[in-house]
């Protein structure tokens, strides 16, 4: 047993419900002052004020106590939507968009994911495992103790089993916690330019049934944008996908909305990602399901644009989660602390609403949410140790690294 006592702010991020926070809701993060959590075998069996456990922290020897005064505990975050497995960086077009290049411009010149693929094409396992390893370093050192990572560097059979057969090797020896999901609809590969249909088609009739039959995603996913996939493609994909039992997100309204958004609530998705271009009638979708806005302020911020309506979809009781999107075009971070940031500088949330954002209903999003996203009694220790003295510290000394240390079930990883 070991325990973390006298913490100026306990933040359990704990919810009444198991369902998303909303609304009001999203301003409680159950700070407990003078507080402790007590874990046991990677669980959670205490948490109160440190006065309330002290009879069960008198019995633990003082060499796993540790004294967090000063200090604060919040739950991990949980990162919703990344695409951390990916070979090569492309600080290049990074420089050119600076200078004014639009981002479907580089995409349709060859760049962009396009490049991602050679790179990962070109790249052995032994490299791309390196690589997505120190990224999973970096984001444990920022909090971090579940990640989504998503395929869609390869756009071949080949190339996207490859992706996830390797996130899969990497997670079963990484201490941080992966959900995969499968994003062969992530770009038309140049081999189908004239010929989208049957890249729906390979996404459909192979990749999708081998994927699922070798368990390698839990989600699928569909970039769903103007010149990418249309709302059919994107249809006919996830009606595979449920047949196959894989559960869905969508990346939608990022550029334009197509509608995508509006098909992702009826057919159930847990999340629809991105919603810059959101309108009024992908906004009543919303309000209406269980299914989260997942936004993603740090593409909007690398790619100097508007930000998705957060403060709006608040006041309207749609359940939002915030993640990096870290990925090695849009928005190259590992950050949460700095995501949390932007969302509050950018969207007008208030730091409880980014903290619930980023932790409870971002596990809400991958629909783990009895287990992590919060500190709770019976959950996993998923937990960091914070240099400051109230939550409201993360988005206003943005630009730091405020984790001291990374809990994840019950072991410190970082
Ligand atoms: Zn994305």
């Amino acid at each position: 047993m070991k325990a973390i006592i006298n913490l100026n702010q306990l933040v359990t991020c704990s919810h009444t419900s198991s369902k998303a926070k909303r609304g009001p809701e999203m301003n409680d993060v159950g700070v407990i002052s003078n507080g402790a959590i007590i874990i046991d075998n990677g669980l959670i069996r205490g948490v109160g004020s440190t006065y309330s456990l002290q009879k069960t922290i008198d019995k633990i020897p003082k060499e796993n106590i540790i004294d967090g005064k000063g200090k604060i505990v919040i739950p991990g975050f949980v990162d919703s939507h990344t695409h951390a497995i990916f070979a090569g960086t492309r600080e290049a077009e990074f420089a050119m968009r600076l200078q004014g290049k639009a981002y479907m411009d580089i995409l349709l010149a060859g760049g962009g994911i396009l490049s991602s693929r050679q790179k990962l094409i070109d790249s052995t396992d032994d490299e791309i495992i390196e690589q997505t390893k120190a990224r999973f370093d970096r984001m444990m050192a920022f909090g971090t103790t579940t990640v989504e990572a998503k395929s869609g560097y390869g756009l071949s059979t080949e190339q996207e089993l490859r992706s996830l057969e390797l996130l899969k090797a990497l997670s079963d020896r990484h201490a941080i916690e992966v959900q995969s999901t499968f994003l062969g609809a992530h770009a038309i590969p140049p081999e189908y330019k004239d010929s989208k249909a049957d890249y729906v088609s390979l996404v459909c009739n192979e990749m999708i049934p081998i994927i699922a039959s070798k368990k390698l995603a839990k989600y699928c996913d569909v970039f769903c944008e103007k010149g990418v996939f249309d709302v059919e493609d994107t249809e006919r994909i996830f009606e595979t996908a449920i047949s196959h039992g894989l559960e869905l997100r969508l990346h939608s309204d990022e550029i334009e909305a197509l509608g995508g958004t509006e098909l992702a609530c009826a057919l159930g998705a847990r999340s629809v990602d991105h919603l810059i271009a959101v309108t009024n009638s992908g906004l009543k979708a919303l309000e209406k399901c269980e299914t989260i806005a997942n936004l993603l302020p740090g593409t909007s911020y690398s790619l100097m644009k508007t930000f998705a309506p957060g403060r709006e979809m608040i006041d309207r009781n749609i359940a939002i989660s915030l993640s990096t999107d870290c990925n090695p075009g849009s928005c190259y971070t590992e950050s949460m602390p700095m995501i949390i940031s932007l969302a509050c500088l950018n969207m007008k949330l208030t730091p409880a609403e980014a903290l619930n954002a980023a932790t409870f209903n971002g596990a809400c999003s991958l629909g783990i949410q009895d287990r992590v996203g919060s500190l709770e009694m019976g959950k996993e220790a998923d937990l960091l140790l914070m240099d400051m003295q109230s939550y409201e510290a993360i988005p206003y000394h943005f630009g730091i690294n405020p984790v001291l240390r990374t809990m994840k079930f019950g072991e410190w990883i970082s």
